[in-house]
């Protein structure tokens, strides 16, 4: 996927506000994904609304990511949909504070954007590594995070296009921040979230 490297380069060095070069990124890789559907046999990914099993990850995130997130719930949730959601950030921050990932699959604390039909209430800009999470099998899925709570390991079969393609946007995007004298480390969902939760409009 080198010419992808470059066209994503093509895209940083534009000058224009980061979360617009984001957001170009982000539909380009739908895009391109659109467009090789059969090639990449995304047919045989069983990820959809209404699953949700991987949603208690508590994703890396880089900066860029939660200022869009943010934007996103400021023009698109209600007041009462606001409210809930700081509620849930406070919850879940103290909640999975410190835990690793077993720690955290063991709790099953499902992410604070999985709405109660285990839907993504951010879909459109959800992180670049919740989009490089792929599976062939929702049930296997339920299953490995099942054998996790009991220290066992479930392969899972993923597409490996789609994560190759995500990986190189977040390592891309990493190596573009830090080119820029940006801050380019990545902190989990919930703690950005926590930091920037006064950013949230009430
Ligand atoms: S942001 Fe969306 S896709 Fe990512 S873990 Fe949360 S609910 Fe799942």
């Amino acid at each position: 996927m080198d010419f992808t490297k470059e066209y994503f380069y093509s895209v940083l060095k534009g000058d224009c506000e980061i979360d617009i070069k984001l957001n170009a990124l982000l539909n380009f890789c739908d895009d391109f994904l659109r467009k090789n559907y059969e090639k990449f046999n995304l047919k045989e990914i069983d990820c959809r609304a209404g699953c949700g099993h991987c949603c208690i990850l508590n994703i890396a995130t880089l900066e860029p990511e939660i200022k869009n997130i943010i934007n996103y719930i400021n023009s698109n949730f209600d007041d009462t949909g606001r409210r809930s959601l700081k509620e849930k950030i406070k919850e879940s921050y103290f909640m999975v504070k410190g835990l690793d990932d077993e720690e955290r699959i063991f709790l099953r604390k499902k992410c604070v954007f999985l709405t109660d039909t285990f839907a993504c209430s951010i879909y459109p800009v959800r992180p670049i590594l919740c989009r490089s999470v792929t599976s062939t099998s929702a049930e296997r899925c339920r299953e490995s995070i099942a054998a996790a709570c009991f220290g066992e390991k479930l392969s899972i079969i993923s597409n490996l296009y789609v994560k190759e393609l995500y990986l190189l946007l977040f390592n891309t995007f990493t190596e573009y921040l830090e080119r820029e004298n940006l801050f380019s480390k990545s902190k989990k969902l919930t703690v950005w979230l926590k930091e920037y939760m006064e950013c949230i409009e009430d």
